[in-house]
């Protein structure tokens, strides 16, 4: 009797293969539409995706082959197609291997032993396939179909083997690698491990895939997916990134609108977010209906950049100028008026030697320089704007590295100085170190680059490398002239440091003087700022015998009883209120008062900013104890200060 139903063949479920090749297929798609994150490690991504699609529909045909002995079947070929898919499988295990490793920045010092790892298992595995293909144990042919059990469970095991390796790696080092990476290596290689063990057990369904395929997107959705902000539309500035490497290595020129809603960006604003999001999609909305060539980037809740593809600035404007337009209706729309600024600006040239993070730089620099208080503002740049920022960009740079080098001799950096004279002796006792920057051959004054080095946290470095250079030149000068001291202007930054004190005594004792000889000048709006820490610094100064100068005194609000209590020794007035005093009889009994109240305490006065005669006659009449300003010297190089001493 035939046994209806028993031969129905050797068939296999593939059904989970081709949802993963799908997957994979969608996963390039994706890739290659919203901009990914180029890292290092994305090139691992991308070859790991593409090996995948090939190794998926490899594993398809196999099983279709099998399946289908008696039509498709030849014997070298089947081999040559399990071989195939055996060092694809090999291929996307390393793939995955590395870019978990990448992600750990101990990556290169350990690299032989990755290396050493890499060899064994890849020898161990390939000496594996050499040895199924020798004994033909990869299948048996039979009648109905093909057994390809020795084959999925030869790379099942191979797969488990490398997820764990994979695991213990990760957890040895997880010190230097990412929370995340560890999370999702916790959660997938388990996983994955399941998923192998079952293919091992059954026999008859093929859906290993998902274990390569499921990681691989993983990878892409956590680290290179750039989302679209679901209430905007708009990719995040990352995005904005690639499209920029790209647009540029293609040569595209475009220009860049900046825009920026100045109250939303304010920390002490707490808007209406809800309300806000609607409007803000509202606006990217009709934005983006301007034209096609405008692509839309979300860099915070109240900051946006669009992209216009043009090289023409009157398109440029013209789009710009709708852009207006809308944030005007969103302006009026609003219950609290938002204003905003909008900044567009456009040489590809610029863009693509500094990148995105310059523009972004740029446009902030505009929005401080054009900015109005509490209005909208359009402002469409222009190349003046982009040799003014140039400048100050350069400054900037010039100063980081300046602070990473640190290098007492920094030639860039030029101690300047101005005797200072004083009325009693009739000759010049002191003077003043001054700082100046010097790039590209052009000195750079103060009020040009303390401002920014302030800001970028780089102004100690610049007062270190000064007391170094005043130190040396006090050293030299004091061997053949005669004088009392050279005083050095310090910053807010310097004095709210507690041990400052202690780092100036030691950069001092490491030169040839008389500690004495260096002085320093501190502001009053310094004392405003963490007096705690400053007063700690004047004291222990002061105790050491350095003597300290309030500068600019008179720009500020000057309280009197106050100023007594600072631990000071000389008071220099400002040139403002010299210059007032000549003027206006009232400033002037101020002064005469002011200058009799602090030689009662014990103070030495100083004037600075006098420039001809009839002002050096009223400081001397005033009773001022120095004076300092162009009518005696301007400032030099400090070595030229041999010029005024006198001689031993
Ligand atoms: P400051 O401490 O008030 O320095 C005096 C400024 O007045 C100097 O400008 C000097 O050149 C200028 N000056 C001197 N005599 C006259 C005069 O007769 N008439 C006029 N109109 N000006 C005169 P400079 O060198 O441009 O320095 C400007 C400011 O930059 C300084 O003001 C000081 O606040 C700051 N600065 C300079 N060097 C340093 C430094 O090494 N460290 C720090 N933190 N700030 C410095
Ligand atoms: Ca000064
Ligand atoms: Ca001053």
């Amino acid at each position: 009797m035939p046994h209806f139903g028993m031969h129905i063949g050797l068939r296999y479920d593939i059904i989970g293969e081709y949802a993963s090749l799908l997957l994979a297929i969608l996963l390039l798609v994706f890739m290659s539409l919203t901009k990914p994150k180029k890292s290092k490690s994305y090139k691992f991504l991308v070859l790991g995706v593409l090996t995948a699609i090939v190794a998926t529909a490899t594993q398809i045909m196999i099983v279709e082959v099998a399946s289908n002995v008696s039509v498709y079947y030849n014997r070298s070929t089947f081999t040559a197609l399990l071989t195939f898919f055996l060092v694809l499988y090999a291929a996307i295990l390393v793939l995955i291997f590395n870019y978990i490793n990448l992600m750990s920045e101990k990556r290169l010092k350990k690299r032989s032993v990755i290396i050493m790892l890499y060899v064994s298992i890849a020898l161990f595995y390939f000496s594996g396939v050499v040895y199924q293909v020798a004994m033909k144990s990869l299948y048996f042919v039979r009648t109905d179909g093909i057994d390809i059990t020795h084959f999925t469970t030869f790379y099942c095991m191979m797969g488990m083997l490398c997820a764990v390796i994979c695991f213990i790696v990760v957890m040895i080092r997880r010190r230097t690698i990412a929370r995340i990476v560890i999370r999702g290596v916790l959660i997938v290689v388990p996983l994955d491990i399941i998923v192998l063990i079952l293919q091992i057990i059954d026999k008859k369904a093929i859906f290993s895939a998902s274990t390569y395929v499921i990681p691989l997107v993983a990878f892409y959705l956590l680290f290179h997916s750039n989302p679209y902000d679901e209430d905007t539309g708009c990719q995040n500035v990352s995005a904005m990134e690639s499209r920029f490497i790209t647009d540029i290595r293609r040569n595209r020129f475009f220009y860049l609108a900046y825009i920026d809603f100045p109250q939303l960006t304010d920390t002490s604003f707490s808007p209406d977010y809800e309300m806000l999001s609607i409007e803000m999609a509202r606006v990217c909305r009709e934005i983006e209906r301007i034209s096609r060539k405008i692509q839309l980037y979300r860099i915070s809740f109240g900051t946006y950049m669009a992209l216009i593809e043009t090289k023409e600035r009157s398109d440029a404007q013209n789009y710009s100028e709708q852009m207006r337009d809308i944030l005007d209706a969103f302006h009026d729309r609003t219950e609290d008026h938002f204003h905003y600024f909008l900044g567009v600006c456009g040489d590809s040239r610029r863009f693509s030697s500094v990148g995105n993070k310059w523009t972004q730089l740029f446009m902030m620099y505009i929005k401080e320089t054009k900015h109005i208080d509490g209005e909208n503002v359009y402002y469409f740049a222009n190349g003046s704007d982009f040799r003014d920022f140039d400048e100050i960009y350069k400054i900037e740079q010039t100063l980081l590295d300046v602070r990473m080098k640190m290098d007492a001799e920094d030639e860039r950096i030029i101690c300047y100085a101005q005797p200072i004279y004083s009325v009693d002796k009739d000759e010049f006792r002191s003077a003043e170190a001054l700082m100046r920057l010097h790039i590209d051959g052009k000195m750079i004054p103060p009020d040009m680059f303390i401002p920014i080095a302030e800001r970028n946290n780089c102004i100690h470095a610049l007062t270190v490398i000064m007391i170094h250079k005043v130190c040396k030149a006090v050293e030299n000068l004091s061997m053949e002239y005669d004088f009392d001291a050279i005083t050095i202007n310090c910053s807010t930054a310097d004095f709210t440091d507690k041990t400052f004190y202690k780092e100036i005594l030691d950069i001092i004792h490491g030169y040839n003087i008389d500690q004495k000889m260096i002085r320093l000048e501190l502001t009053e709006s310094m004392m405003a700022e963490n007096y705690e820490a400053v007063k700690h610094n004047m004291d222990m100064l002061n105790r050491e015998g350095i003597h300290l100068y309030m500068d600019d005194f008179g720009t500020g609000y000057s309280n009197l009883e106050r100023v007594v209590d600072v631990p000071v020794q000389t008071i220099k007035f400002d040139k403002s209120l010299l210059y007032k005093s000549i003027k206006d009889d009232r400033v002037d009994d101020i002064i005469s008062y002011m200058i009799e109240f602090f030689k009662k305490n014990g103070f030495v006065t100083l004037i600075e900013g006098v420039e001809d005669e009839s002002q050096k006659k009223y400081s001397i009449d005033r009773g001022f104890d120095y004076i300092q300003g162009y009518h005696y010297a301007k400032p030099g190089p400090i070595e030229s200060l041999s010029k005024y001493f006198k001689h031993k």
